[in-house]
């Protein structure tokens, strides 16, 4: 997979406090990449980093092949689309003409508007003033606007925040349709790791400025592998069998752990003919779980 986006040793402090150490992070090409962390944890620092709109202290940033510096900036943000602070709109005109301003802005021709506001599903309301915009419609503006131009990669911070379950839901399609119709990568952040749960490819676990994970979400979740419960006919007597401690039954479950097929097989050979057993569960631990444990540790 081609990288768009490599990070290396980048380093940032403010007034003499370090919010930013970070090893390595990169970015493939067709992927959505969440970074999840506490407020505070650096995420809007890196995104502003990447668009120039914060000087690092130290570091590396190769966007699609090009090291980025003050002279390369404007170039690759050509590149770049982006949602960092509460877009704002010309209230008193409709989507298009909105997308019109920046289009010519941006010196882009005008008929990827229909194509964007299509994408991005404003397409019957195009002509709709914005002041008469949901929060959720306003924000699928602002995607629109950044995506004028085809950029390579969309950054964008917090953009779930505030909506109705709804709109999430609208958001987490078109970021997936995104990535299906055009060659537009995204980084995404949130705290909000259920979400980025639901949409992500990769993940960055950003601690306190550290990236403590950079990577796919299927790897993590290798590393994490889910938890076998078992219920049977009587548990308490599967307990003894096993010898396990009676704090292994929860509810009407027997919580076994993370065990190997191989395990499995055996706890069932062995059980077989003395209880019987009812299910067989793998149980996937949330993100957010997994998170909260490893801030624990
Ligand atoms: P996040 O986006 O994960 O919530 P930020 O990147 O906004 O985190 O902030 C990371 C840390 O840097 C926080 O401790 C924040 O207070 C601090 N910080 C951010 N911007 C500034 C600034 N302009 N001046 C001083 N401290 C800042």
């Amino acid at each position: 997979m081609k990288k768009i986006l490599e990070i290396k040793n980048l380093k940032k402090s403010y007034n003499g406090k370090k919010v930013l150490d970070i090893d390595y992070l990169e970015i493939e090409e067709s992927s959505i990449y969440g970074l999840i962390g506490k407020n505070g944890a650096g995420k809007s620092t890196i995104m502003k980093i990447i668009l120039g709109l914060v000087k690092k202290d130290e570091g590396t940033i190769k966007a699609f092949g090009y090291e980025l510096n003050l002279k390369s900036q404007k170039d690759l943000n050509k590149n770049i689309g982006a949602i960092i602070e509460n877009p704002s709109f010309y209230d008193h005109l409709t989507g298009y003409e909105n997308l019109e301003i920046i289009s010519s802005l941006k010196g882009i021709k005008k008929d990827e508007i229909s194509k964007t506001l299509e994408l991005v599903g404003l397409k019957n309301v195009g002509k709709k003033k914005t002041r008469e915009y949901s929060l959720g419609m306003k924000q699928k503006l602002a995607i629109a606007m950044a995506l004028i131009g085809k950029p390579k990669l969309l950054i964008l911070d917090e953009p779930i925040n505030g909506l109705d379950p709804q709109s999430i839901e609208e958001m987490r399609n078109l970021f997936k349709n995104i990535i299906k119709n055009t060659s537009t990568s995204i980084l995404i952040s949130s705290h909000i790791l259920d979400e980025i749960e639901k949409i992500a490819t990769h993940i960055g676990i950003l601690k306190h400025g550290k990236l403590t994970y950079n990577g796919s979400l299927e790897e993590y979740r290798k590393l994490h592998p889910p938890f076998i419960s078992i219920s049977t006919s009587d548990n308490k007597k599967a307990i003894e069998l096993l010898d396990l401690d009676t704090d292994k039954i929860k509810g009407k479950k027997i919580i076994l752990g993370k065990l190997s097929n191989i395990d499995i097989a055996d706890i069932v050979n062995f059980l077989h003919g003395k209880v019987s057993i009812y299910r067989i569960e793998e149980e996937k631990e949330s993100l957010e779980k997994l998170f909260i444990e490893e801030s624990r540790s």
